[in-house]
């Protein structure tokens, strides 16, 4: 089947399966449109970011790739501008965090059978709960591909924001099929500005502001920047085994 077609499938099934989901008598959640997005394995920004040792290496987890495919599964903004108002994060915040991880699985489990039905081979590229407590994040970020596919930008303490909205889930499968342009040959300078638009919203080198300092439940924010440990230590009270900063979130409407 022509890229066009299977990519116009996938958005279909996803956005079914999106719908599904929240019609459960079981989940509290609810979201918008999910969006989709394809990168090439080939981008040299992972490369870079490999490098560095700030992210793993799509070649590296699966050698067949060549085209990441992701999503993003925005949650509905009720729950966001809440998390927002109280100060720490509210009930409501904690619980999507866990139902949007729920959903990524099936929305995975929905790309596979796509993709399998286009006879590719699929394949994910981390165990959704993995964490490494010393490096404080997960060994793969989607958000990093995310934001090199241009589905959004990176945002304080490593969150995921699109078209100015952050709180939303960020997944994705690699697959051996070419759905991805051909990545940009970027190189010198311009390759040093690329992973500067990555890791400085990031924020863990600063600045950050006062009212950015004050908002932290976890004391993990000082003008510095914010310290990786301190938050995972605070998301440890809301999850015990990836206390990632999403289980929080009360730092990431701080863009720079
Ligand atoms: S996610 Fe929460 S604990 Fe972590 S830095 Fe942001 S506000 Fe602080």
């Amino acid at each position: 089947m022509d890229a066009e077609l299977v990519k116009r499938r996938l958005k279909k099934r996803i956005t079914e399966t999106v719908q599904e989901f929240q019609e459960r008598e079981d989940i509290t959640c609810r979201f918008g449109e999910p969006e989709l997005a394809y990168v090439s394995v080939d981008d040299v920004r992972f490369d870079m970011l490999f490098a560095r040792g700030l992210n793993g290496h799509p070649r590296e987890i699966y050698r067949p790739g060549r085209t990441i495919i992701l999503y993003y599964l925005p949650l509905a903004e009720d729950i966001v501008r809440a998390n927002e108002q109280s100060e720490e994060p509210t009930e409501e915040w904690v619980k999507a965090y866990f139902e949007s991880l729920w959903l990524a699985m099936y929305v995975n489990q929905t790309i596979r059978e796509v993709m399998v039905g286009q006879g590719r081979l699929i394949s994910n590229l981390n165990n959704m709960v993995e964490w490494d407590d010393e490096k404080c994040r997960e060994e793969w970020s989607h958000k990093y591909a995310a934001a090199i596919a241009g589905l959004g930008e990176m945002g304080p303490a490593g969150s995921f924001h699109r078209n100015g909205q952050y709180g939303g889930r960020v997944g994705g499968m690699i697959t051996d099929g070419m759905y991805a342009d051909r990545p940009d040959a970027i190189e010198g300078e311009e390759l040093q500005e690329a992973l500067a638009k990555l890791l400085n919203p990031c924020l863990f080198d600063g600045p950050c502001s006062e009212e950015m300092i004050n908002v932290c439940p976890g004391g993990a924010i000082t003008a510095e920047g914010i310290d990786k440990a301190k938050c995972r230590d605070y998301c440890k009270k809301y999850n015990e085994k990836t206390p990632a900063p999403e289980v929080c979130g009360k730092c990431f409407r701080f863009r720079v």
